[in-house]
């Protein structure tokens, strides 16, 4: 029986809500706080009827530090899921050691404002020295490891599908079926169709910023950076069939490639359509995806967020998406001196998860492991004191977790491997 309080009511966060509420031998008790305390009441008016988890509401601005550890101490959670936005993660992670309890989230920590001259001058000398320029990474957060250690409490970070699933498939590979590990692709496949011409799957502003961004992977542990969508390969995915996907730069590599060093390779793919790509450069060319503010008849605007208003929101996407989703990991290694491949992977459609809790396989598989992340931590099996990914426990309860709540896998001994 535990308490969760969880921030941001958006896509990722109404899946990982509907969770809890399936789960409400874990979570008697779960707080929606978010921007928009409407969002909240109607989410929580939804699955009230249906389960014994009891829901309440708060309205956050989770940049306030002040008032968001008053809000964790008013209602005294076990933990804190943050599924707001990555913008928000230090402001969270300042209010759960403040407040005293263990933290949570899907995505690692980017700024919102990429032109404040503090975080570029070391943004810019962190590109210098580790070799890529994605505006997302991991010192950050792993700036606080010693603050939640002494603390005593767990900052689970990238619980999500990928970062998440992803990296303890890797774990999970490590455990059961290799001594090393040489090389690890991580595909991502999006066979599913919303009739759009162009919408984003989540958040637009950070799916665009990420997707935008050179590609790069790590090779004998340094990075490779190339521009962005310059390494296409196609793959035959089980269940959905042949699709074209791009090489591209993922927060989960940073962190497999320090915890896993004798990994050779690790990249990440995604696969993209011709005409999301075809939009995504015509609005790049036109400064459409630019953060940096400009005025628009005297007033200020963002361009991305403007783009975020006439885009589609993605929680909207549920009913309108048919198809599947194929997410997963291939591995080759050695086990007892033999050479071995290995792909992990999930299938979710995108219909079955609309009927069971009204969101497309996007936000489903982000949601569900953020429900399993915080039940690891809230029930002790996974907590230690510190700041951890997914790979840094033991992949097995996790894993079962998984095929219980929704997101089953499979382990194929022969996959065809990437070129
Ligand atoms: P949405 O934009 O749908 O939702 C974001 C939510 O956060 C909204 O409810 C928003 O409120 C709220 N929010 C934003 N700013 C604040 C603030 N200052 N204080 C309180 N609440 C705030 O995003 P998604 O649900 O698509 O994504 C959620 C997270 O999941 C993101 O961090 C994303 O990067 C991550 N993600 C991770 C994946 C993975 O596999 N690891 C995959 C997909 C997403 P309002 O309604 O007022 O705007």
């Amino acid at each position: 029986m535990s308490r969760l309080l969880i921030i941001g009511c958006g896509g990722v966060a109404s899946v990982a809500i509907a969770k809890c509420c399936q789960n409400s031998e874990v979570f008697s008790e779960i707080c929606i706080a978010s921007r928009t305390k409407s969002k909240c009441d109607a989410v929580a008016e939804r699955w009230r009827p249906t389960t014994k988890t009891q829901i309440t509401t708060a309205e956050i601005d989770a940049m306030d530090v002040a008032a968001l550890t008053k809000l964790i101490n008013d209602y005294k959670p076990d933990a804190v899921l943050n599924v707001a936005l990555p913008y928000q993660d230090l402001a969270i992670m300042d209010a759960c050691l403040e407040a005293g309890v263990h933290y949570i989230d899907t995505a690692n920590y980017e700024p919102e404002d990429t032109d404040d001259p503090e975080w570029r001058a070391i943004y810019e000398k962190r590109c210098k020295e580790l070799g890529f320029s994605a505006y997302f990474d991991y010192s950050w957060q792993w700036a606080y490891q010693e603050k939640f250690e002494k603390a005593g409490l767990t900052a689970l970070l990238g619980t999500g599908f990928d970062p998440g699933v992803t990296s303890v498939f890797v774990a999970y590979a490590k455990k059961h079926y290799f001594d090393t590990i040489d090389t690890i692709d991580i595909l991502d496949c999006n066979g599913g169709d919303h009739g759009y011409k162009f919408a984003t799957n989540f958040n637009p502003e950070i799916n665009l910023r990420e997707v935008s961004a050179p590609g790069s992977y790590m090779e004998n542990g340094k990075w490779v950076e190339i521009p962005a969508m310059s390494i296409k390969r196609e793959y035959d995915f089980p269940q959905v069939g042949m699709k074209d996907m791009y090489l591209l730069h993922h927060e989960e590599i940073e962190a497999l490639g320090r915890n896993f060093p004798e990994v050779k390779r690790i990249r990440f793919f995604m696969t993209f359509g011709q005409s999301y790509l075809d939009h995504m450069r015509c609005l790049e060319d036109v400064g459409m995806l630019s953060t940096t503010p400009v005025m628009h008849n005297g007033v200020e605007i963002v361009p991305i967020q403007f783009l975020k208003t006439l885009l589609p929101d993605p929680a909207t996407l549920g009913p309108r998406t048919k198809g599947k989703t194929n997410i997963g990991c291939i591995f080759t290694g050695k086990k007892d001196g033999k050479e071995k491949k290995l792909f992990i992977y999930n299938v979710c459609d995108h219909e079955e998860c609309y009927k069971e809790v009204g969101s497309q396989a996007i936000s489903y598989t982000t949601g569900v492991p953020a429900m399993i992340g915080a039940m690891m931590v809230v029930q002790g099996l996974w907590k230690k004191p510190g700041v951890f990914t997914t790979d840094e426990f033991d992949p097995d309860p996790y894993m079962d977790a998984l095929n219980k709540w929704g997101l089953p896998w499979v382990v194929d001994e022969n996959p065809v491997l990437v070129d």
